[in-house]
């Protein structure tokens, strides 16, 4: 082999012999013409100039690279993390929606349930109090007797005897010692009337259960009288109104409204099936002695027509 066939072997090696993957014999043949030929040895300077920046910028490029990875991992994370936060988020909404919806709706099927029967006892406790006038702080019972179309609502002030779809009604009030027999033109009462006090959730809350309006109000258990309940909040910093339904029977037994500083109103309900007897809806009562003294008056309410027809529309529905 001549000096020129040999540097041309050495050149063809360069790129190996730099990388070291030359196996020990060509390594060592490489070696010693290097130490003899400057012309190869500049040679291989170049080439190893050259190598060495590829591996540089080889390095850069995975350093940028994995850069890139672990940004790319951190916003998988991220995204990750805020898909399980609008999850809960929507899971803790449907909750409380579904929560809200449900006792609304059971509420008031029963109290559609309650308008269709023919006996039952209601009573009402009212407590009202004034926080700015002391002395405007008072409380009021009232009782409702049903059965068979004849009403009769009963507090220590007065008495009043009303019929479904009649005309005509009986007021007695005891501090005048007076009692009027009233005729209309308009039907003074419907079949369910009396149940209209427990109808605040029906009438308020079922037409926006099942919409984004259910996340105002919030239901939470608790105990009143020994009664398990639910109580149906809604509310602000300033005021709230709380309606506590039994869990068992979903009759509402107390409604709380209460304005901080100004006012409370707390209504207590009991509802009774089945307990009230002729005798109690009896307006003819009204001729036994004790009212002997009363002054007795027929009157006359008739209203405008239209307005009978708004009434007549209102009993419809
Ligand atoms: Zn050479």
């Amino acid at each position: 082999m001549d000096k020129k066939e040999e540097c041309e072997i050495v050149k063809d090696l360069a790129v190996q012999y730099i990388e070291k993957s030359l196996n020990g014999g060509s390594q060592n043949f490489v070696k010693n013409h290097l130490e003899t030929c400057e012309n190869c040895r500049k040679y291989y300077k170049t080439i190893e100039d050259t190598v060495c920046n590829e591996n540089e910028q080889d390095k850069m490029i995975k350093k940028q690279f994995k850069k890139v990875h672990k940004r790319i991992n951190i916003l998988k994370i991220i995204l990750v993390v805020i898909l399980i936060i609008i999850l809960i988020a929507g899971l803790v909404v449907w909750y409380k929606e579904a929560t809200f919806s449900n006792l609304v709706n059971k509420v008031s099927e029963k109290v559609e349930y309650m308008e269709s029967l023919d006996n039952y006892k209601i009573t009402v406790k009212t407590i009202n109090k004034d926080f700015k006038k002391e002395s405007n702080s008072w409380e009021f019972e009232e009782t409702y007797y049903y059965k068979n179309g004849k009403l009769k609502s009963e507090s220590n002030q007065s008495i009043f005897f009303n019929e479904d779809d009649s005309y005509d009604s009986i007021s007695v009030f005891y501090d005048s010692q007076s009692i009027y027999y009233e005729h209309s033109n308009y039907v003074r009462q419907k079949k369910g009337s009396a149940v209209g006090v427990f109808s605040y959730i029906k009438e308020n809350y079922k037409p926006i259960a099942s919409t984004i309006y259910s996340l105002a109000f919030s239901v939470r258990e608790d105990r009143f009288n020994g009664i398990e309940c639910y109580v149906i909040r809604f509310g602000d910093r300033n005021s709230y109104r709380d309606i506590w339904v039994d869990k068992n029977t979903y009759i509402t037994v107390r409604e709380v409204n209460e304005s901080y500083s100004h006012f409370y109103n707390e209504r207590v309900f009991t509802f009774e099936e089945n307990v009230v007897t002729d005798a109690d809806v009896d307006s003819s009562i009204l001729n036994l002695e004790e009212y002997n003294d009363y002054t007795k008056m027929e009157v006359n309410t008739k209203i405008p027509q239209e307005q009978v027809e708004i009434i007549d529309a209102i009993n419809a529905q």
